[in-house]
């Protein structure tokens, strides 16, 4: 199982590792600051260097489903690193912080539309949720509240429940989707000022001015009630 450094501290940008496998063109290694591909987040890219010099990229990374190993993705037909080496692994830090800005800004906008989300997904400058809506929201008015929570600036603060605790409080679950992380023992809750608290395991900004200006790029239906609303920077 791969130490998942970015849980505690999303804005680590490098770290030292050890590898413990290499198969497929990817590589595994004790612990990482990559996020890997999940709840609706890509996995993160950057660069792995060898102590010989040479650096290799990282086009994605994503989790081994029984083994919960990371797998760190290079390009084709390079050399990897050998097991038991030691590398330092180097995010790219742009793309990542984007992905958490926008992350984070998914958070408000559960805020700015409250009702079931059934869906959801995080790129590069824009993201989307599905909501269980009957009647589409208004998308100035979303856009103004999202904004506002923005220029609010709400510090964003982990805390760490019990499995039991979370199975007791399933009112916190805002994606219907998506199962809160559970079966470690302990689920992590993502809380923005007094505005936002849900259980997650992707990256978020420190606090919300963080996300910068953000405008709605569409309202479109998605199925019989379904409003999938988008969102890009301004
Ligand atoms: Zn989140």
């Amino acid at each position: 199982m791969t130490r998942e450094l970015f849980r505690e501290d999303s804005y680590l940008k490098c770290c030292e590792a050890i590898v413990t496998a290499v198969e497929d063109g990817a590589f595994c290694v004790d612990q990482t600051v990559f996020y890997p591909l999940g709840g609706g987040q890509p996995g993160d890219t950057g660069t792995l260097h060898r102590s010989n010099g040479d650096t290799l990229s990282i086009i994605d990374c994503y989790r081994h489903r029984e083994s919960n190993n990371h797998l760190h993705l290079c390009e084709e037909g390079v050399i990897l690193p050998e097991v038991g080496e030691t590398v330092t692994l180097k995010l790219n830090w742009e793309r990542r912080h984007r992905l958490m800005r926008m992350h984070s800004c998914m958070h408000m906008l559960c805020v700015a539309v409250p009702a079931p989300v059934t869906g959801g997904s995080i790129r590069d400058g824009s993201g989307r949720l599905d909501f269980d809506l009957p009647s589409p929201p208004d998308k100035e008015v979303i856009q103004a509240t999202l904004n506002r929570l923005v220029i609010e600036d709400h510090p964003m603060s982990l805390m760490w429940i019990t499995d039991e605790e979370m199975a007791a409080q399933q009112e916190l679950v805002r994606t219907m989707s998506v199962t809160p992380p559970m079966g470690t023992g302990r689920v992590r809750l993502v809380k923005f000022g007094d505005t936002d608290l849900q259980p997650c395991g992707g990256t978020h900004v420190s606090s919300t001015a963080e996300i910068g200006p953000v405008r709605v790029l569409s309202i479109k239906k998605k199925g019989k009630q379904n409003r999938r609303i988008t969102v890009e920077f301004a």
